[in-house]
């Protein structure tokens, strides 16, 4: 029994060790528009655009699709600790998510479809919303190793 326990987690060790990236390649507004963005690049990888509204400002947002890295690009300026509001740009449907929170600090989620895989969700509050942007039921995700990477394949 106690050998056990120390077997798994030696193996979950080394799969924390190995997941060096994983990227959001695709992802689709509830209506179905691509939220992919080629002109505005994060670390090299195609970033995922939104709208943001907050107060009476709004502009694009460039979301790093790179979990684990927030560098994110806004075209408008949020302080920290308040709360936005995500559309898609293309549409113009709200990426609210109506029956979640945050379960950290209970504002609003946004929610990102990622075709046949799932979705992403993300808190709606600046500086809390840069920690929770999470994949749900990552389990179904499918992982490959790419050489030293491991991608998420949509
Ligand atoms: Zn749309
Ligand atoms: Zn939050």
């Amino acid at each position: 029994m106690g050998e056990r326990l120390k077997d798994v987690q030696l193996s979950k060790t080394s799969v924390t060790e190995q997941v060096r990236t994983v990227n959001i390649q695709t992802a689709h507004c509830p209506k179905g528009c691509d939220l992919m963005c080629e002109d505005v690049k994060i670390n090299g990888l195609n970033s995922i655009c939104v709208k943001i509204q907050y107060k009476d400002q709004e502009g694009l947002l460039y979301i790093d699709p790179e979990f684990g890295s927030y560098k994110h690009v806004s075209e408008i300026d949020v302080p920290d600790g308040e709360i936005v509001s995500f559309s898609c740009p293309h549409c113009g449907v709200s990426l609210k998510n109506e029956t979640e929170t945050c379960r950290t600090c209970s504002a609003p989620v946004f929610t990102l479809i990622l075709p046949n895989e799932g979705e992403v969700s993300g808190c709606l509050r600046k500086g809390c919303f840069d920690h929770t942007l999470n994949i749900e039921s990552f389990e179904a995700l499918h992982l490959r190793i790419d050489d030293e990477f491991i991608k998420v394949i949509m």
